[in-house]
């Protein structure tokens, strides 16, 4: 699960990480006062769930986003270093609280666009305002887990400010790693360490030593898949502090965390949400044409590998996992019949604990209930088999069979081409 910046730098600081001091708002109105009770300079970030804001664009009208994503796709360093110059992304410095309004309506309502958005951008529904930096370096940090090593990794830059994959083509040699014993931790003194090879003055050593510990902190006490701080500045008085912050969090912990508290449902797939609240296993959206229901996620994997193998490319996948009930089946197959994106469906069921003739029941109750026109191919497979045969070919509706899986995927991708 993503979370906005503002509430991951709350995250932070609460284990610590010094912050710029700021307000969370969501109209013009609140802007202001913001800016106001800030001491007029300000900053004014769009909060929105991708990176790359700074060096984005606004588009008032959503038919727009694609052809601009399309343009900033072709020129990335279009428009950088515009966050000082003359404001065109979604993160801008201002002087007084009415420039801060003024940025606030240009910003909230619109579509963000950044390269890190994807062709359809971002509604900005709120801001971030904060006080301003006098930055004079910008560092990367960031901490994940390792899975080759099994351990979690600091990962740190001098050359903060842009993205860590951009930093690592560059010029790899100026990224540092620091694999770190979960039993051991990362104390403050492998901070101050840390601090000392990014070259960092003496006088901020000691405040980095507890930045880099509380970024540290904060990744295992919200079980984060991913904590970084990027850029984290030194100031001209020498003081560190997170500039930005970004925290992914696992679902699989959401259980004994505060999850429900950060979710915007607005940053997420309808889709997405639609499946969760029908509680149908996991639904994921992907950017290709075939939808693809399958059981359990090894077969979801399979199934992706070879649609794409036939050339074909996939919608979304929905795990319906092991499923039993007609009417979770039916429930399922309007999920993915709902995604316009979807030109062909793929059905992929192999039945062990589920069986087919369930299946394929609740395939006909679908396809009669929507009077779905999208072409379907099912492969079936396990229990039950043929009875769950039967039942397809007794309904009477046109649907593509297929004996195996490898023959689904080609007919799949014939069908969404067609
Ligand atoms: P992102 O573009 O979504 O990653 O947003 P960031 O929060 O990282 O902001 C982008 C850039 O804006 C940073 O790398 C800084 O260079 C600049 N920036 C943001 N806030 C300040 C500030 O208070 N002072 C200065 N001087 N620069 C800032
Ligand atoms: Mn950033």
């Amino acid at each position: 699960m993503k979370i906005h910046e503002f509430q991951a730098k709350v995250i932070l600081a609460q284990h610590g990480v010094p912050i710029p001091k700021g307000f969370a708002v969501s109209t013009v109105k609140q802007a202001e006062k913001a800016a106001r009770d800030l001491g007029s300079k300000a900053v004014v970030k769009a909060q929105i769930h991708a990176g790359g804001r700074g060096k984005g664009r606004l588009v008032a009208n959503p038919n727009r986003t694609a052809a601009m994503y399309a343009k900033l796709e072709a020129d990335p360093t279009a428009h950088e270093g515009r966050v000082k110059g003359s404001p065109v992304g979604g993160v801008r410095l201002v002087n007084t609280p009415a420039q801060a309004a003024a940025e606030a309506r240009k910003i909230l309502g619109r579509y963000l666009v950044s390269h890190q958005t994807g062709p359809q951008g971002r509604k900005v529904r709120r801001l971030l305002i904060e006080e301003q930096s006098a930055v004079t370096n910008e560092y990367y940090a960031s901490v994940l887990i390792d899975n080759a090593l099994g351990a979690p990794v600091m990962i740190a830059s001098a050359e903060g400010g842009q993205a860590i994959e951009e930093i690592a083509e560059r010029n790899p040699a100026a990224i540092i790693r620091l694999p770190i014993d979960p039993t051991q931790g990362f104390p403050p003194f492998r901070g101050r360490q840390l601090a000392k090879q990014l070259g960092m003055p003496k006088e901020a050593t000691f405040q980095a030593g507890q930045l880099f510990a509380g970024l540290y902190g904060a990744f295992v006490a919200t079980d984060a898949l991913l904590a970084e701080i990027n850029p984290c500045v030194l100031t001209q008085d020498n003081r560190v502090l997170a500039l930005d912050a970004k925290v992914n969090l696992d679902d699989n912990a959401a259980f004994r965390q505060r999850y429900q508290d950060w979710r915007d449902l607005h940053e997420e797939d309808p889709m997405e949400i639609k499946a969760e609240q029908a509680g149908i296993g996991s639904y994921v959206k992907l950017d290709g044409n075939i939808g693809c229901m399958v059981n359990g996620a090894g077969l979801a994997m399979a199934t992706l590998d070879t649609i794409m193998l036939a050339g074909g490319e996939p919608a979304n996948f929905l795990d319906i996992g092991t499923v039993n009930r007609v009417e979770r089946v039916v429930e399922a197959l309007h999920i993915i019949h709902l995604d316009p994106a979807v030109k062909a469906i793929l059905i992929n069921i192999f039945g062990g604990m589920a069986r087919a003739d369930i299946i394929a029941e609740g395939i006909v109750q679908a396809h009669r209930k929507f009077r779905i026109k999208t072409p379907i191919v099912v492969r079936l497979a396990g229990s039950n088999i043929e009875q769950g045969r039967q039942i397809l070919d007794e309904s009477g509706i046109n649907l593509i069979q297929a004996d195996n899986l490898g023959l689904a995927a080609q007919k799949a991708a014939a069908a969404a081409a067609a």
